[in-house]
């Protein structure tokens, strides 16, 4: 029976990793997958992370399950961390901790298809590639709005908005909640008072993947999508990822994080929630999420997390500056000051499919075909290599 089944195509992105491992040219960059890489181009582990294992391994053991919603603590200092210090007085939660974002998109996913099958899930056009098939798993419907007005590389705010005005009532709206993923492009404040004002008019449910909080501006500067949402005081999901902020991305840690309007809801949507993870993966992995909330209920901890957030966000966008400065002072035809304005770890580019497939091959330099860079891949030592090949690929 089993030689019936056919070859699953590679991933867009993991695949691509693969193929960067397999090259042997030795002078190779990978600029594609989503991780964060210091000025020497490793991963780093948090120093804050490491002190918080510390603290764990010294503690007694205990390897017996957690709730299906994971440790109540951990949802609670989350809440805190996603929705601001205001956090309990600002509507009725729900909450739960998830393998990564993704198992929380997963988890909301199900959600929604058991609790609203009628709904579909708007998505922007381009949204990161694992959002269709997320949901599609859930036999959730999706569709687009658009987002990205390529001829000035921002956001395309006034087809965005006219987009919502049409989306029917009942219908849930998926938004990044900072660091757009392909783009870099994340409304401004106006912008989100506009968003958040249509999306309450047309009666939709608003659900903000928020996987870079911090990459950003700051914490709370990144959260202001999110507290624009809540301060409006209706229903709203957010799930967060922990990969790129604590660094902790094989531990799988993320949270799906739900206000509801009155106490009843939030316990029934709370309930409807654990029904999907028991069914999906029964209860979550301990640790991660151990190490997330020792940090942030530490105070020293936290502060020397905070730290480390910021010197990688000013590592990426000290590199924005440096990618523009270097095709400037490359003579690269262009202009790419808007790289500078764009948030996160990624770039949208704007090099074409053969461009892109022009530097792998003949520059050993690994972009995602949609043209998105992972600026954080770029180092002091690689940058000249990268903007000098750009330069002979769009020239
Ligand atoms: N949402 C977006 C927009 C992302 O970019 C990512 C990570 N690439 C995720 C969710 C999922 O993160 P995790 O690795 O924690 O599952």
């Amino acid at each position: 029976m089993l030689e019936t089944v056919d070859l699953a195509p590679r991933d867009a992105i993991l695949g691509l990793t693969v193929a960067f491992n397999e090259d042997p040219r030795s002078e190779k960059v990978n600029l594609s997958v989503g991780v964060y890489q210091d000025e020497h181009g490793k991963t780093p582990t948090l120093g804050s992370v490491v002190e918080a294992e510390n603290i764990l391994a010294a503690g007694p053991s205990n390897k017996a399950y957690l709730p299906i919603s994971g440790s109540p603590g951990y949802s609670e200092v989350v809440q805190e961390l996603v929705f601001g210090p205001e956090y309990q007085t600002a509507g009725h939660l729900a909450g739960a901790h998830t393998p990564g974002g993704t198992g929380g998109l997963r988890v909301a996913a199900d959600f929604l298809h058991a609790n609203f099958p009628q709904a579909t899930v708007w998505l922007s056009e381009p949204t990161w590639p694992n959002h269709p098939s997320v949901f599609a798993a859930a036999e959730v419907p999706t569709k687009t709005y658009p987002y990205f007005d390529q001829q000035t590389n921002s956001l395309a705010f006034e087809q965005m908005l006219a987009a919502i005005e049409k989306m029917p009532a009942g219908d849930v709206i998926l938004l990044h909640g900072c660091c757009h993923n392909p783009t870099g492009i994340d409304p401004t404040a106006k912008e989100w008072q506009q968003i958040v004002q249509a999306v309450a008019k047309r009666g939709l449910l608003p659900f903000l993947d928020f996987a870079y909080q911090g990459f950003g501006d700051g914490l709370d500067e990144d959260a202001a999508g999110v507290r624009e949402f809540r301060n409006a005081g209706g229903d709203l999901i957010v799930c967060s990822s922990f990969s790129k902020n604590f660094g902790l991305y094989r531990e799988r840690v993320g949270a799906l994080s739900i206000a509801c309007a009155t106490n009843d809801a939030a316990t029934a949507v709370q309930s409807q929630i654990n029904r999907a993870i028991r069914a999906n993966y029964s209860n979550p992995p301990a640790h991660g999420a151990a190490i997330v909330e020792t940090i942030l209920r530490d105070q020293n901890l936290r502060e020397t997390w905070e730290k480390e957030l910021s010197a990688m966000r000013d590592r990426i966008n000290g590199m924005r500056q440096q990618l523009v400065d270097s095709l400037e002072a490359k003579g690269v035809p262009g202009d790419y000051s808007f790289i500078t304005r764009q948030r996160g770890m990624f770039s949208f580019s704007g090099l074409t499919k053969d461009q892109v497939e022009q530097l792998r091959e003949q520059y050993a330099i690994y972009i995602v075909g949609s043209g998105r860079i992972n600026v954080a891949g770029l180092t002091p030592a690689n940058i000249d290599r990268v903007t000098e090949a750009i330069g002979a690929v769009v020239s």
